[in-house]
């Protein structure tokens, strides 16, 4: 994984796309939980099952498969009644996106095995060509330390820049779209 700040940043960054309508604190916070969740394979390690299975770290869970039926689920749970809405639709996109974008920073990292985009149809693992991102180590324990920080400072490059750059463009976009007030 990269980090939960990693996953965590780049959902809310995300949410600056989306109207202000659409775009609540219950929104971005639901995308956040959808960017982490992933991770919540790390379980599959206590049943022995290894890294390189279907449910195995960065398998199933990782995948776009699973990114669009997050996406769904969450929308039809938190959000039943605008489930077949054009706002419906704008959910699951971004619950897709955030849930998907976990997998996209996990393949730029640079430790473990590689990620299963396609499962279930297909199991391989894939890395990027590029990966700036310094792989988090599994559990708070092991965070913690010099290894943390250089984890954090990569992230702060490769993640937190180009997710305030993004979100400062999308603002501006959103504000220069706006209709002249008062006029
Ligand atoms: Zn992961």
């Amino acid at each position: 994984m990269a980090s939960i700040f990693a996953h965590a940043f780049t959902a809310y960054a995300f949410s600056k796309t989306f109207s202000k309508k659409i775009s609540t604190t219950k929104f971005w916070m639901l995308g956040i939980v959808c960017a982490i969740l992933p991770d919540a394979d790390v379980i599959s390690f206590k049943f022995g099952i290894r890294y390189e299975d279907f449910w195995g770290h960065r398998g199933f869970t990782h995948s776009f498969a699973f990114s669009i039926l997050l996406g769904i689920l969450v929308t039809l749970v938190f959000y039943r009644k605008q489930v077949f809405t054009k706002d419906g639709y704008l959910l699951i996109l971004y619950f897709s996106i955030c849930t998907a974008s976990h997998a996209l920073l996990d393949a730029m990292t640079t430790g473990g095995l590689g990620v299963a985009f396609f499962s279930p149809f297909d199991t391989t693992r894939y890395f990027f060509d590029w990966r700036p991102i310094q792989v988090s180590p599994i559990g708070i324990h092991r965070f913690l330390g010099m290894k943390g920080i250089k984890v954090l400072l990569s992230e702060i490059l490769w993640v937190g820049i180009p997710g305030t750059i993004f979100i400062l463009a999308a603002l501006y976009i959103k504000k220069t779209k706006q209709p002249p007030q008062n006029e």
